[in-house]
Order: structure tokens, then sequence, then C-alpha cells
């Protein structure tokens, strides 16, 4: 079993070892060393990164069989003796993530009951699950002082070996899930838990703890929060954050919630407005577009194109002008909303799916669909010249048909 320097000295940053052996893992150069201070993946904490002899270790594994360490390697090592270099930065901050939430997962048991059932790490967040859900919003947020008032109070962390027989005295926060000698991690006269992660010596060290949010699965509450370093970051992202909006809409942090809901109603002001504005405009285009319409052979023939015209109008122009006659009724909008519509009137020998297909199909695109008497298709961003020529097309192999 390799020696874990990381247990007596998480502070350890370089160090030299024996290499005890050189093999492979998943096609990866991987070596054994006679003592690390490389930390592998375990008990929530993710592995170490850092160097032997500068070739940069990738992970870092427990092998299941003796307990051995393994480090996996970029590139091969041949070496006897090697020196080792952990990256400080990431392995400071496992260091403030791990003991906060420690101290987090006590500050919940005494003020809400809840144990925790489960630590994960990430990259970006890090969570604990708590056996209890419907936590109130007041107990969160007592339960987060408490945390941040033992990281002030800058306590003592201690860790130590037990043997199993003396493992019941120690009033642990949860019951070790390992057998024989366990390893104790205790914030003073706080917290006392079975742990093999990298503690920080001082709870001061953690820096801040705060809680981001909440989430139900199922019979647990899953809380993300961040420690230390993370936590001021994420405070600094933050705050970016708020005054970028706070100058988009001209206004200090306290008045945005003011200036947010008097953007919404402006808006729906604006949206009414324009439903309005539509109606109207509805009523004055039909005259103008019933003049556009040229006989044919089953009816009537009415072709239209706008540049750009709000996406719903045009289905409505569309219907409108079909009602009740034999007139078939080709729209279309080109810009962003881009829209086609075919609407066929009573006695119109077309099939509007097959006439909107044979357009689309023109322009090189596909989809859309409907029903036999009204069909349509978006066109964002349509060549309006290409689509004139397209329905110009469609429309006079259409006017003479026939069934
Ligand atoms: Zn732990």
């Amino acid at each position: 079993m390799t020696e874990r320097l990381y247990w007596h000295d998480p502070y350890l940053q370089r160090f030299t070892a024996a290499v005890v052996e050189i093999g492979e893992h998943n096609g990866q150069p991987a070596v054994i060393l006679s003592r690390t201070a490389f930390y592998p993946t375990g008990g929530g904490q993710p592995h170490d990164l850092g160097t032997l002899n500068g070739i940069p270790v990738v992970e870092v594994i427990e092998r299941e069989v003796d307990g051995a360490i393994l480090h996996i390697l970029a590139h091969p090592l041949s070496a006897r003796e090697v020196e080792g270099r952990i990256d400080w930065e990431r392995r400071f901050d496992h260091m403030q993530q791990h003991t906060g939430q420690h101290i987090l997962s006590q500050a919940f048991l005494r003020i809400t009951g809840a144990q925790t059932v489960s630590f994960h790490m990430g990259q970006e967040a890090v969570t604990i699950d708590l056996d209890q859900t419907g936590l109130p919003l007041e107990a969160i947020e007592a339960a987060e002082e408490l945390a941040n008032r033992v990281v002030l109070e800058n306590r003592e962390v201690r860790t130590w070996f037990v043997g199993e027989k003396d493992v019941k005295g120690l009033e642990l926060r949860r019951a070790p899930k390992v057998e024989g000698s366990i390893r104790v991690v205790e914030v003073a006269e706080f917290d006392r838990s079975a742990c093999g992660g990298t503690h920080v010596r001082r709870t001061g060290e953690v820096g801040p703890i705060k809680i981001l949010k909440l989430e139900r699965r199922g019979e647990v509450t899953r809380v993300s929060f961040l420690c230390g370093w993370r936590a001021l970051r994420d405070y600094q992202r933050k705050h970016r954050l708020l005054s970028e909006i706070g100058s988009f809409l001209s206004a200090g942090e306290a008045d945005l919630p003011d200036a947010i809901r008097a953007l919404q109603r402006d808006l729906k002001e604006a949206r009414k407005a324009m439903a309005a504005m539509q109606e109207l405009y509805l009523e004055l285009a039909l005259p103008a577009l019933e003049k556009e319409a040229r006989p044919a052979s089953f009816g009537e023939i009415l072709l239209h194109v706008w540049p750009q015209l709000p996406s719903g109008l045009v289905p409505r122009l569309a219907r409108r002008l079909s009602e009740g006659r034999p007139r078939l009724v080709i729209l279309a909008a080109g810009g962003a909303e881009g829209l086609l519509t075919v609407a066929c009137g009573p006695g119109v020998p077309v099939d509007a799916r097959e006439a909107l297909k044979r357009i689309l199909g023109r322009l090189g695109r596909g989809g859309g669909g409907g029903r036999p008497d009204y069909a349509q298709a978006s066109l964002a961003h349509v060549d309006l010249q290409s689509l004139h020529q397209a329905l110009i097309e469609a429309v006079s192999s259409l006017a003479g048909e026939r069934e």
C-alpha cells in the first residue's frame, strides 16, 4: 500500500519517492510510488493534478485490490526516483470545499436535524444531499449563518486515526463506511466525521460558505454551495452581471426589480398596441389586395409578397381572402419571420399542401404542411427575387390546372 503523505501533511506540495511499479491503466502509462502527496479520487473529492519528474499526472486512482495509488501519466516515465509536484491551486480549492462541506453538513444537522447522505465536488458546483425535504428558507439561512460563524471563529481542524473499537465513543456525525481503523476529521467543538479527504488547518482558511440553490430530488434535498475562492469568484461574477444589467436599465441595484417590472408593463402595452395596429392593417389591406386577384380557369388567383410583415398577419389575410369563393391565394413575407401560405377557397381544384411543396421545391427548401385547403411553411431570410420567380412560375402552371 502506498504511503499517503497527504494524510499527515495536506499542505505538502513537493515530495520525492521511489518508483515501485511501472505499468499501464486503460492504455495509458501509470506508476505506483513508495509514497505520494497525490490524492486519488474518492469520498466526494476529485483527484489531484501535478507532475512527476515534469510529466503531467492526468488522473490519480486507488487500486481496489491492494489500496495502491495509481498515478496516470501523460507520457511514460522511466526513472527509479521521482520528484512529485502538486497543482496547489486545485488542491487548496478542494480543501476549502471539503472542510466547508463538513462545517455546512454539521450546521444543517444542528439547525434542521437533516443528515448529509452524499457529497459531490464538481469542477463548478459542489453539492450535498440532505435526507429531508421542504426545508424552510429561514432554516437554510440559519444553517448558512452558523457555518460562516464557525469559519470566522477560525477553529482548529484536526485529523487522527482510531481503531475500530474506539469509534463508538467519538460521536461521529455519521457512522463510518469503512471497517477497521478509521481517520477522524474534527472541527474543534463542532463536528467530528470519518473522512479520508484533505482539509485545511483552521476553519478561517475555508473562506465564505455560500448556499446557491436547493432542489428536491425524490426523498432528498440537493444543496449546491461554494466555499472560499469559488464563492468569492461567484460573487464577483454576479456583481459584474448586476452592474451590467443596472447600466442597461439605467437603474441602481435596489431599483432593478422595479425597472424590470416597468419594462414588462411597457412590453405588454406595446404588444397590445401592435395587435390593434395589425387589426387595423388587416382591414385596410384587404380591399387593395382584392384588386390584385387575376382570373383563372377555376375562378381567381391572388398572389402577393411583402418584403417583411409580422408572421401572424399572413395566415389571417390568406384565410380572409380565400373565404367562400373559388380563389387560390398565395401570400408570402420575407425577413426573419418569413412565411409562405397557400389557401384554397371552395371549388379550387388544387391541394394547398401540394402547391406549397412545389413552390418550396423551386426554392430548394422543404418543410411546412397543413390541410388540403390551407398550408404554410416558414421562409426565414428568403431571397425575395427568387421567391418572386418561384411564385410566378408556380402560379402560371396552377392557373390553367383543371381536375
Ligand atoms: Zn469528508
